[in-house]
């Protein structure tokens, strides 16, 4: 069984121990948003989608074509 040890945000290697959250120190303050992001996509929400509903993907901006 192999685990994934890289943070969930910005794909740093990380050691299991350290990381109930697969976040690194720099992205720990996202845990909860992430946390929201997990209870969404078990909602069945799209992951893009789901990001942007906990502000943590920018939404398209209209004005760019
Ligand atoms: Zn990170």
């Amino acid at each position: 069984m192999s685990l994934r040890n890289e943070c969930r945000n910005c794909q740093t290697p990380l050691s299991a121990e350290e990381t109930p959250n697969r976040l690194c120190d720099e992205c720990c303050y996202l845990a909860v948003d992430y946390r929201r992001y997990d209870d969404l996509r078990e909602e069945g929400r799209m992951p893009y989608q789901a990001k942007l509903m906990c502000g943590l993907a920018d939404p398209p901006d209209p004005d760019d074509e």
